[in-house]
């Protein structure tokens, strides 16, 4: 049989039945419900002429050998967060399999180069707090020292329990093995979030995933009594946090695709009848664009000394978590707009806010692309998340158009 996208959309809602509850997906990595999934997999591999094993970072590679070593790899991740969607991960699995499987008949098992798919290991860091376990552990970017003494809410070590499913964290960099021969690498996604719909398209193009700048500040004033302390003599730290709340969309808004968001306040002494004497925020920037996120970074640092100052504060920061933005390969860019453009007629060129395996693997110098298709409502980590069959359906052949122009372009390069 040919390519079959209803093949797809069918195994994904027997995947569902099979580990979702009333809250949706449950498939969070290295639990019971992940390991039950993986054995679902499986069982889909059978009669096919592949080689198929587990890494030394638990990914799952699935592999057709070809007339040429040199791999296409095709990825996604089966891991969910909790209460989950149905698609998020599993979309890009499962296409990846229907594409392996058409390649496989088409070329009777044997296509001009090898296709590989990838589950990626613990892509959402659901459990653990680290997100693209797997694959990063693949690029050569892990921090295991680090990882390996993080705990989930039952107080288990990632150590034990990554054990507890066959992988040794110490043998994380033997992943890196895997790299050998890749020459490309193509992801599909939810898009997760509301501009295909906006635009009312069915699929998209992803330049990349934006880089992230997430800084704690702590604006410092004086506790007072709020019946006592005149207004002009007071040092209301929430005052000055408040001011640059409103101020960051300014900041953002000079740029197209930049985000910022303060999405944590703590008011200290925090009750009614007291001035803020203490405000601990957080901020979360992003944009594909390092010099933009760069500038973004220092005008927040500018305006929250600013504000401070005004309201008789002191303003502190320490750096959270950053990350550089990850642009994709200019060609398979161009090749995804034209598979798109054969398959939707129409189509467009986004960043991507979340991050993605699709990032790890283009930080290990190999050739990467991820297609968006549209997420209804833009809602996803959430059992609504949901993406109209038909274009579903589109995604998976707009995938397979792009997986052959990259056949082609790897056997001309
Ligand atoms: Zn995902």
């Amino acid at each position: 049989m040919p390519l079959n996208p209803q093949r797809t959309i069918d195994e994904l809602k027997e995947l569902r039945d099979l580990t979702s509850d009333d809250n949706g997906a449950q498939r969070v990595a290295w639990t019971d419900t992940w390991l039950k999934a993986r054995e679902w997999f499986e069982t889909k591999l059978a009669g096919l002429p592949v080689e198929h094993h587990i890494d030394a970072a638990g990914n799952n590679w699935i592999t057709l050998p070809g007339e040429s070593e040199k791999a296409l790899l095709l990825g996604g991740h089966l891991d969910s967060v909790p209460n989950g969607g149905w698609l998020d991960g599993a979309l890009g699995v499962l296409t990846s399999l229907e594409i392996l499987r058409r390649f496989a008949e088409e070329y009777n098992g044997r296509p001009p180069v090898t296709i590989r798919v990838v589950d990626f290991a613990d892509e959402e860091g659901a459990r653990f707090g680290r997100s693209l376990l797997g694959s990063s552990a693949f690029a050569g970017t892990d921090s295991i020292a680090a990882d390996r003494v993080r705990t989930d809410k039952n107080g288990i070590r990632m150590d034990d329990a990554l054990l507890r499913c066959g992988i040794e964290m110490d043998r994380f960099p033997e992943a890196r093995r895997e790299q050998q021969n890749a020459a490309a690498y193509l992801e599909l996604h939810i898009e997760q979030g509301p501009v295909l719909e906006t635009l009312g398209l069915p699929l998209g193009v992803v330049l990349g995933t934006k880089g992230v700048e997430r800084h704690a500040i702590t604006f410092h004033g004086q506790e007072a009594h709020s019946g006592s302390t005149p207004m002009n003599a007071r040092q209301d730290a929430l005052a000055a946090a408040a001011k640059l709340a409103l101020e960051i969309r300014t900041i953002a808004g000079k740029h197209a695709d930049a985000v910022c968001t303060m999405g944590s306040v703590k008011t200290f002494p925090g009750i009614v009848t007291a001035v803020v004497g203490r405000c601990e925020t957080t901020l979360d920037q992003r944009d594909l664009d390092a010099a933009v996120l760069a500038t973004m970074y220092a005008e927040a640092r500018d305006a929250s000394a600013r504000f401070a100052a005004e309201e008789k504060c002191t303003v502190e920061w320490s750096r959270i978590w950053n990350i550089e933005p990850v642009p994709f390969h200019p060609h398979l860019l161009a090749l995804c707009e034209q598979a798109v453009l054969e398959t939707a007629g129409r189509s467009h060129r986004l960043p991507s806010g979340p991050l993605h395996d699709c990032a790890e693997v283009a930080r290990a110098g190999i050739p990467a692309v991820m297609m968006f298709v549209q997420s209804l409502g833009g809602i996803s980590h959430n059992k609504i998340e949901n993406t109209k069959e038909e274009h579903l359906a589109m995604a998976v052949t707009a995938m397979d158009r792009l997986a052959t122009h990259t056949v082609e372009w790897m056997q001309r390069s």
